[in-house]
């Protein structure tokens, strides 16, 4: 990077953190110009939804005993070129994020209150990043594990008061024409009330809704929507070991169909692929839950630096919105040399808490047998017997009640604990390659990173 080019990072960065960068990021044009290839055609941005940093850690030592190599994640850090941040996540009303807020930050540069999507608490209405690269020839596309009309995919095309409004955001995306359109929340696009799927036919989407489907469409260019579920697609445990899952694709084989579709566009494309239950699995408290969404995350990381190598005009973002649950593997036993073997217990879970309960629920009570079939944990039969007396007043937050009241056996187990069902305002990890990715300051405000992002893509 020129040192001219440098300077004027410096002085923009100063400048906008004392207007409190309203309205500035991404906004006015760079001081001097780059020499050529230092900016990106495309941009790859994976968010680990919720990830707090003992969620990366867990994974990590998992991997590093059953599968004898670091995490991508690491292996990416070694990387010469690489850039690592400190990532501050407060939002406008509170030191703790939502998503919306923290997606929205990134969206369109302004910390705005959390629920919100790109709208600030002036009411003002913020241009969300993907806008800005549609204007500037790119294809764009957004990929998830959770509904796709999500706080986090939003975030980066959509404008509504609250996060909620799901309808209106598949609505903007229809009407802003993100090109690729992959995860759950089918709900949102077709319902008795409307149906947006002929519209989007219309606009030449190709429709996918089963892993089948995509497999025949795979190869081929051009814009994809792709609703695998009614709502929030089941988690990686659960796909891996429950064969009525297996017509819906994991966030990996939708990563790589939407980089085809998207990649032959002469103006570049910008992705975002979100993780997007790491955050559930640590609302829940779900230990295996949490580790297999990680380590799907972390598969696409190696599909990303794949892409990359091939095409250096692309530049990579790694990171997280906020961390949830303050997930920890503790230590455990003498020395802590207990630690290991409890992790190695994980590998006994063979489904999520979610499915336990949606199975509690079907049949009206805990069974201790089937618990411990699908989690190698014993539970005492007395503290099941309470926990099957008051079930009517559990099934709000069935999961969670489960982690709740089996917290003891659980944490027991696996060495996994836990702070809250909530988010927590830890600083986050931030990694980039790739061109621009070197403007990225050691310490960064999550607001800060969007008009660093803008300038790298030149829009
Ligand atoms: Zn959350």
């Amino acid at each position: 990077m020129t040192q001219a080019f440098e300077n004027s990072r410096r002085n923009f960065i100063k400048g906008a953190s004392l207007a409190g960068f309203a309205g500035m990021l991404g906004h006015s044009a760079p001081a001097a110009t780059p020499p050529a290839g230092r900016f990106a055609k495309n941009m790859i941005f994976l968010v680990a939804d919720g990830m707090g940093t003992g969620t990366l850690s867990l994974a990590h030592y998992w991997h590093l005993r059953h599968a004898g190599s670091a995490l991508n994640w690491m292996q990416l850090l070694e990387r010469p070129g690489v850039r690592r941040a400190l990532q501050g996540t407060a939002s406008a009303s509170s030191p703790v994020t939502d998503s919306a807020a923290a997606g929205s930050a990134w969206g369109c540069g302004q910390r705005i209150n959390n629920g919100a999507i790109n709208v600030n608490p002036k009411g003002e209405s913020l241009e969300p990043i993907f806008v800005r690269a549609k204007k500037a020839g790119k294809v764009t596309g957004c990929v998830s594990t959770c509904r796709i009309t999500h706080a986090t995919p939003a975030a980066f095309v959509a404008n509504v008061a609250h996060r909620d409004l799901e309808d209106d955001i598949a609505l903007q995306y229809l009407e802003r024409g993100v090109d690729v359109l992959m995860g759950g929340g089918r709900r949102h696009f077709k319902s008795e009330a409307r149906d947006l799927i002929p519209a989007f036919a219309s606009k030449g989407y190709a429709i996918s809704a089963t892993l089948g489907d995509l497999r025949k469409l795979s190869g081929e260019g051009g814009p994809l929507l792709g609703l695998y579920s009614e709502d929030h697609l089941p988690y990686a445990l659960d796909r891996a070991n429950d064969a009525s899952l297996a017509v819906i694709p994991g966030l990996e084989v939708m990563f790589e169909a939407a980089l085809k579709r998207l990649s032959g566009n002469k103006a570049g494309f910008v992705l975002q692929v979100e993780a997007g239950r790491i955050d559930h699995a640590g609302h829940v408290n779900d230990g295996a839950a949490i580790l297999h969404e990680q380590l799907e995350f972390d598969r696409c990381i190696e599909t990303a630096l794949e892409f990359c190598d091939r095409h250096p005009d692309t530049l990579l973002v790694v990171t997280t919105d906020h961390g949830t649950g303050g997930c920890q593997l503790n230590g455990t036993g003498k020395s802590y040399n207990g630690s290991g073997a409890a992790l190695d217990r994980l590998n006994s879970v063979t489904a999520s808490l979610e499915a336990i309960a949606r199975e509690v629920g079907r049949v009206g009570s805990l069974d201790t047998a089937q618990f411990k079939l699908v989690t190698g944990i014993d539970l005492p039969e007395a503290k099941v017997a309470a926990f099957n007396a008051q079930l009517a007043e559990q099934m709000d937050y069935p999961a969670g009640a489960l982690a709740d009241c089996f917290q003891a056996e659980l944490e027991a187990a696996t060495a996994v604990g836990w702070t809250s069902h909530n988010h927590t305002a830890e600083h986050v990890e931030l990694a980039a390659i790739g061109p621009g990715a070197n403007g990225i300051p050691a310490y960064i405000e999550n607001y800060q990173l969007h008009g660093l992002l803008c300038r790298a893509l030149e829009i």
